[in-house]
């Protein structure tokens, strides 16, 4: 997209969230340019899936905004990850989260991360079964460096995105029970859940943090 449509769609889509909404810039596939161009809007998260682009884009754009791994973080990349990131959206493992966990310890880091649910339970996705989340949670909260914070989900990615709405409504309330749970070294503050197609859906059902790329800055081409 031209510079002047993703200020606007930027401005549209800020002026449009409900104040207790944060907005995450989903920037998989876009220049450092676009992004520069969604900041200069009043973008002030930028999430990434791939945490080699996302080191190249913070070495151009600092340290002026948040940034948030979005992708599926594997172990091999944990190391970088933890030195770029200021949160992990997608813990789906106790054995990744033993590896950041490690990580934070050696950099003097503490690190927020949301557990990412599989709410479609599609086989083959990332994300931790919603059966087994209260246990992966509990496990979690035990690791000193880290600081669970939230969930988030993907929602399978259908045609009509009203069908994901039984999804985000299942992933609210699990996020409700194991808020009401009060567990230790557990904070239940960020809901993240919804896309360009299904945001609006998926705050009427709860969310707070929605992760937005093609409706910022254009269909991907890929
Ligand atoms: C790409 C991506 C998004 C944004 O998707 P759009 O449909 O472009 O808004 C959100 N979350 C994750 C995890 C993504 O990979």
């Amino acid at each position: 997209m031209e510079t002047i449509e993703i200020k606007r769609s930027v401005q549209q889509i800020m002026q449009s969230l409900p104040q207790n909404v944060l907005l995450v810039a989903a920037s998989k596939q876009r220049t450092i340019e676009e992004v520069q161009t969604a900041i200069e809007a009043g973008i002030k998260v930028i999430g990434h899936n791939y945490v080699q682009q996302a080191e190249r884009m913070q070495e151009v754009i600092g340290y002026k905004v948040q940034w948030h791994m979005i992708g599926h973080l594997q172990k091999n990349k944990v190391n970088k990850a933890v030195k770029i990131f200021d949160m992990i959206e997608t813990v789906d493992s106790f054995e990744l989260a033993e590896k950041i966990n490690e990580r934070c310890e050696m950099e003097n880091k503490f690190m927020p991360i949301l557990i990412e649910i599989n709410s479609g339970r599609e086989p083959n996705k990332t994300g931790a079964l919603p059966e087994e989340v209260d246990e992966l949670i509990l496990q979690i909260s035990e690791l000193p460096f880290l600081e669970i914070q939230g969930l988030m989900t993907m929602g399978p990615r259908f045609g009509n995105p009203e069908d994901a709405r039984p999804y985000f409504k299942a992933t609210k309330a699990a996020f409700d029970r194991l808020n009401q749970a009060r567990l230790d070294n557990v904070e239940m503050l960020y809901l993240s859940m919804g896309m360009s197609n299904s945001y609006q859906i998926a705050i009427e059902e709860g969310a707070n943090m929605v992760r937005i790329g093609s409706k910022l800055f254009g269909e991907r081409k890929c």
